[in-house]
């Protein structure tokens, strides 16, 4: 999804098939390990976001009014993959990453740069309808957000990353996506508005 002054325009979904051979990146060690790197960063942002919100009664709520069990949504984040495009392992192949072959089979930093996507999950066309991988990819948007008329760019906050997280989760948790949620009125983000931000405890002499 994209996260600029307003929320929530339809999301990018991928098409992606077909067959191609697998293509090796250098330094393939290096890549795996910036990419479990991107992964742990990324859960532990989302599950303390997700944390945040069943402290929340109202917001607890708001979420259980939608159906949205949050245990479910958590165990899902544990499994999904986080990479960031303009990383190392923005080298890896759409093949890699998912497993099956694509035409074209492009580069998630060259997937990422065709998009007007902050965040996205990859995902393929099947004869059962659009499948969603457990991956997500993080666009340079996730990271930074430009200011076009100025020319200049600032980064983004810990908690626009934990929405634009979150969202992305939702897609998968509930295999869901954009105008799904609007229609339904599962926008995170509407809901995230309950939701103010716990402020961080800072336990002096900790480490
Ligand atoms: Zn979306």
């Amino acid at each position: 999804m994209r996260l600029p002054a307003v929320l929530l325009p339809p999301i990018v979904l991928l098409f992606l098939a077909a067959a191609l051979s697998m293509a090796t990146t250098p330094a393939r060690h290096v890549v795996h390990e910036r990419a479990q790197q991107t992964t742990e960063l990324a859960r532990e942002l989302v599950l303390e976001r997700i944390d945040a919100i069943e402290r929340n009664g109202r917001c607890r709520q708001e979420f259980g009014k939608e159906m949205i069990d949050l245990d479910h949504v958590r165990m899902i984040v544990r499994r999904i993959r986080f990479y960031n495009a303009e990383g190392p392992e923005g080298d890896l192949r759409f093949s890699e990453v998912v497993g099956r072959p694509a035409s074209p089979d492009s580069r998630l930093r060259d997937l990422s740069r065709g998009l007007s996507a902050d965040a996205f999950v990859l995902g393929y066309p099947d004869n059962r309808g659009y499948i969603r991988t457990r991956n997500v990819v993080l666009s340079r948007g996730y990271f930074e957000q430009g200011d076009p008329s100025e020319g200049t760019w600032r980064l983004r906050s810990r908690e626009e990353k934990q929405a634009l997280l979150l969202h992305e989760a939702l897609h998968i948790a509930l295999d869901k996506d954009d105008d799904d949620l609007s229609q339904r009125e599962l926008c995170p983000l509407r809901l995230l508005a309950f939701c103010p931000r716990t402020p961080a405890i800072v336990v002096a002499g900790s480490e």
